[in-house]
């Protein structure tokens, strides 16, 4: 039996007195001197002490009991801070307050001194995130293995409406989170030349000569599980580095003049690739892509080793996941390693391969789908091209005796054609399981983009709609929402959240929509206290001004926060935020309601369009938040540098949550889950998770849907028959607003109109020889128009939209991260929960508490 909690008080102070310590020990300072970036890290490391015992005890129950383990690899993830999440899933919440008020500190002083580890571009490594957060919570046999980007995705400024990028230095303190492993550093090796040899099978394998090699070494991050009790798990997630490897710095290169190549190799995991939903086929990613999965392959096979002696229970043991196809190189590696080092026979270990492997495919724009040279492929990975070479014979030899005189097919599906290596091609092939994130992007897998796959193999395709995590995108960044729900349905609803369906018994319960609509107020205030704080702009030469439009916290917070992409249509809502701008001007006594129109998101660094919307998003704020003649009906913020805290702060005072990419684009998004369980109504179309978010909520509960499917989008693609002049012609009010982006209404210098003009240019004229237009915004934006008119006549019977809110909230059950992990673990994984023995707890935390001086337990 684990031991009682001890009571509060004692805990809040042997938590202080280790703070104290360690400002000692390891800064040198004592708690009145200590600034609060000091004592932040102080206090982690006292925290993290009670959270070593079970990641430790973790680790052992899992190896004790010999079960499967799920290794999920991903080039990104974007955890958020770690310090916060911590205390609310350990509940921590009120010893923490004492501690902190004992020590005269405020907690979010405290809080906000950690950076995010922004090792992520947006949803996907998010996602990654959830499913930790999940893994964790359930108790389930996981290990993560990511890259530790020394600078993660930029940090976003805004000078005069551009978008700056300067580097996000989130390593710069020491990072109280991370323990560096050097008992677990490995070698990766690129180029030289390949010498073909047999295994015992006489398989043809490859040995390697005259190749660079690359230390990674390890640094790992604990995943904290939610738990009332004193027994949560503890996921690892291991990002490796080359940073610290002196070897790695190539000085006969350096001697030889070239201080560039010379320096490559420490180099490698300095930043992450800003691009979402985009692929450039660069050098360095690729070795990236490559560094991560043979790190992780050799740890993998290094962990199965210690408590196996033969490869024959691999299969059975070892699951990985690959999100996305940037880590499937795994295919090809795991199938080397396995008949090179291990002397698994081919057909054996492509089947091994198989089964341990299932791939996540994100996303079905045809510039992300991944692509490389095949040339650099082979120049940079001999040995992995020639088992690629083999694995693709085999595979279009199959396919042809199944599909004979369908030599199309054949090179439709081939993993090698046209001189590229394509790597979602060589993922399917290599996984026993291929899933889409929500039903109709799976359906648009199966039907189109991998129909010849599917064809082939039916058996495996499976859909898992995405989830978020209720523990860290509602308990712990809407506290008082958290409380309102608790109150009424008790607090199963954190780790159960198929309960949150009991709210909408108090739907129509006056006095529940009433304390609802205080609850998003105050969340609507403090936005605005910290956007009058927080969010400083920058002026054209870059010097910080504090831009604060008076927003008032009764108005609508009408808030779209994401990538900006085109796909996303970001440009729609400024279409028409410029439209209800000439409304009011032509109609100024117009009865109406006041809207706050917020925006936030990063755009890739070379994506020039998607930055040009941003530009215009910021003039159309400059001018009308000025305009005495708005009478303040209209304010427009952008909210700089987004990222999970950001999105902590802005989600919980959503009133409408915008999703209005074209239909067919967004694979599942997330975003719309997060603010969906805030209480935000969905402005949204027929697109991605959106479609099963309206099935689940009620279509009675979800009025705001709008816009093109995604069957008629394809219909006038393949008719080519969508122009969207005709619908600036016939629409004066679509014409006027598109107008203005030419008519220098918001551009304030030459550089503005252009920006503007290249955005009436894309949307109006051709596009690049294509046809204008290509994400159907004009299309779309008459309903769009007519559905924010809709959402103003419900804003005005506030009762009735809290009803709606509610009911919003009740639904959302399916979209909590816990129900998608599930059906991975029954669809994909057969994973099993592994919780705590409480024995091994008990030897760790005595053994623990023996030489603990503070005696906290
Ligand atoms: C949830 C989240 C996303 C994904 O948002 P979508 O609207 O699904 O694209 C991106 N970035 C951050 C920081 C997030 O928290």
């Amino acid at each position: 039996m684990t031991q009682p909690a001890p009571d509060l008080d004692y805990q809040a102070e042997m938590l202080a007195a280790k703070t104290k310590h360690y400002l000692i020990t390891t800064m040198g300072r004592i708690s009145t001197e200590a600034n609060n970036d000091e004592f932040y890290r102080a206090f982690s490391y006292a925290l993290r002490e009670e959270i070593m015992i079970n990641w430790l005890a973790t680790a052992r129950t899992q190896n004790l009991r010999n079960v499967r383990k799920l290794y999920y690899i991903s080039l990104e993830y974007l955890p958020g801070r770690i310090l916060s999440n911590g205390i609310c899933n350990l509940s921590a919440q009120s010893i923490v307050e004492r501690v902190l008020q004992k020590m005269n500190r405020s907690y979010k002083d405290i809080i906000g001194r950690e950076s995010d580890p922004a090792l992520g571009n947006g949803g996907l490594g998010r996602l990654a995130s959830c499913f930790l957060d999940s893994l964790a919570t359930q108790n389930l046999p996981a290990q993560a293995y990511g890259l530790r980007y020394q600078y993660g995705i930029f940090e976003q400024q805004l000078w005069e409406g551009v978008q700056v990028e300067a580097p996000d230095c989130w390593l710069l303190n020491e990072n109280p989170w991370e323990f560096r492993r050097d008992l677990r550093k490995v070698v990766v090796k690129y180029c030289g030349d390949t010498e073909s040899t047999t295994n015992i099978h006489g398989d043809e394998v490859q040995k390697l000569a005259n190749y660079e090699e690359v230390f990674a070494l390890p640094y790992d991050i604990p995943i904290i599980g939610y738990s009332k009790t004193r027994d949560f798990s503890v996921v690892t997630l291991r990002l490796w580095s080359t940073k610290e490897s002196p070897r790695n710095f190539q000085l006969q290169r350096y001697n030889a003049g070239s201080v560039g190549q010379a320096a490559e190799n420490t180099t490698l995991t300095d930043v992450l690739y800003p691009n979402d939903n985009h692929e450039t086929g660069k050098r360095i990613r690729l070795k990236q892509e490559f560094l991560l999965v043979s790190a992780s392959l050799q740890d993998i096979i290094r962990h199965y080793l210690t408590n196996h002696d033969s490869f024959r229970s691999f299969a059975d043991k070892v699951r990985i996941q690959i999100n996305d196809t940037h880590p499937s190189l795994v295919i090809a590696e795991l199938v080397r390693i396995l008949t090179f080092k291990h002397d698994i026979p081919w057909k054996m270990a492509v089947e091994m391969t198989q089964a341990c492997t299932g791939y996540t495919n994100h996303t079905i724009l045809s510039e992300a789908l991944e692509e490389w040279d095949q040339s650099l492929f082979q120049y940079l990975l001999p040995r992995q091209y020639k088992i690629v070479e083999r694995l693709n014979y085999d595979f279009c030899n199959a396919l042809r005796s199944k599909f004979p005189n369908d030599e199309h097919k054949v090179q439709r599906v081939s993993i090698l054609e046209n001189g590229k290596v394509r790597m979602a091609n060589l993922a399917i092939m290599g996984s026993h399981s291929v899933n889409g994130v929500a039903a109709l992007h799976t359906e648009i897998l199966k039907n189109s983009v991998f129909k010849d796959f599917y064809d082939f193999f039916p058996e495996k395709f499976v859909n898992v709609t995405n989830g978020v995590t209720q523990r860290r995108w509602l308990l712990g960044c809407n506290p008082e929402l958290a409380k309102f729900i608790t109150k009424r349905i008790g607090d199963g609803w954190i780790t159960d959240f198929t309960q949150i369906a009991k709210l909408a018994e108090f739907a129509s319960d006056v006095d529940s929509q009433e304390e609802f609509l205080s609850i998003k107020k105050k969340n609507k205030q403090k936005l605005i206290e910290y956007i009058k704080q927080e969010n400083q702009l920058h002026t054209a030469d870059g010097a910080t001004v504090l831009m604060s439009p008076i927003i008032d916290a009764h108005s609508l917070f009408d808030i779209q926060i994401k990538r900006i992409h085109e796909y996303k249509r970001q440009l729609m809502n400024a279409l028409h935020l410029i439209m209800l701008y000439q409304e009011i001007l032509e109609n100024p006594h117009h009865n109406r309601i006041k809207r706050t129109a917020i925006f936030a998101g990063k755009a890739a660094a070379g994506y020039e369009t998607a930055k040009d919307i941003i530009r215009l998003i910021f003039c159309i704020a400059r001018r009308v938040n000025k305009d005495p003649a708005v009478h303040n009906l209209l304010k427009i913020v952008y909210v700089e540098n987004y990222n999970v805290s950001k999105a902590e702060f802005l989600i919980p005072a959503a009133d409408i949550s915008e999703q209005i990419s074209t239909a067919g684009t967004e694979a599942s998004g997330t975003g719309n889950m997060k603010l969906a369980i805030n209480g935000a109504l969905t402005v949204g179309t027929e697109d991605g998770a959106n479609i099963e978010m309206r099935q689940e909520i009620g279509d009675q509960w979800w009025p705001f849907s709008f816009g093109c499917s995604a069957e008629e989008i394809q219909k006038m693609k393949s008719e080519n028959s969508y122009h969207s002049r005709d619908i600036y012609e016939a629409n004066p009010q679509i014409r006027k607003a598109v107008d203005a982006l030419r008519d220098r209404s918001f551009a304030q210098n030459d550089d503005e109109h252009h920006a503007f003009s290249d955005l009436y240019h894309k949307l109006i004229e051709m596009h690049y020889g294509g046809a204008p237009d290509r994400y159907f915004t004009l299309k779309d934006l008459e309903s769009y128009y007519n559905v924010q008119k809709k959402v103003e006549t419900l804003f005005m019977e506030p009762l009735k939209w809290a009803e709606y809110a509610l009911h919003n909230i009740a639904g959302m059950s399916k979209f909590s991260i816990d129900y998608s992990i599930k059906n991975y673990c029954e669809k994909i994984w057969g994973l099993a929960p592994c919780p705590l023995d409480s024995e091994i707890l008990d030897q760790v935390r005595d053994e623990f508490s023996q030489q603990d001086r503070c005696r906290i337990y």
